[in-house]
């Protein structure tokens, strides 16, 4: 009889307990959500800011350049491993040494009669001062393009 008392006192207490729980797993929902929707402030919405738009980039005239034209071999790099100065792999239509103290590493720039946008990555022994040289694919292409005396170049501000 005692035991069986015990028994149902516990089963009454569990019983309790749960809806205990229940009751502030409910509450902590409502109260939660409750905050959640006395956070929003509809005026912040409103006034969230506008994403400025990008500055139109500015091509910079940088003066006549000469420019001649390099492959990734041995001939033209001396390890030929196709890496640049700056780490970079040499990259078709986008790869240019450059004499950083002319145009500094990573300029965007522009050469007359070439349509890519070129990125100096790269340096070399011979280009010094307004000096390009255009990485090519292959050393024959390079040899075949030759020498270009007085081509204009732009750069990116
Ligand atoms: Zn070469």
């Amino acid at each position: 009889m005692f035991k069986q008392i015990i028994e149902y006192i516990t089963y009454i207490a569990l019983f309790i307990f749960f809806v205990l729980l229940s009751v502030v797993c409910l509450l902590g929902i409502d109260v939660f959500a409750a905050e959640h929707i006395a956070g929003i402030d509809t005026s912040y919405i409103q006034h969230l800011p506008v994403e400025e738009p990008e500055p139109e980039s500015e091509w910079v005239y940088l003066g006549k350049f000469q420019i001649t034209f390099y492959c990734d071999c041995v001939k033209c790099t001396g390890n030929g491993n196709g890496i640049t100065a700056t780490g970079l792999a040499v990259e078709a239509h986008r790869t240019i040494a450059v004499d950083p103290s002319v145009i500094p590493y990573y300029s965007e720039v522009q050469i007359a009669g070439l349509s890519y946008t070129y990125q100096a990555t790269d340096c070399g022994g011979a280009i010094k001062g307004n000096r390009i040289d255009v990485y090519v694919t292959s050393h024959e292409y390079a040899l075949e393009l030759g020498r270009w005396p007085e081509v204009d170049v732009w750069i990116q501000k």
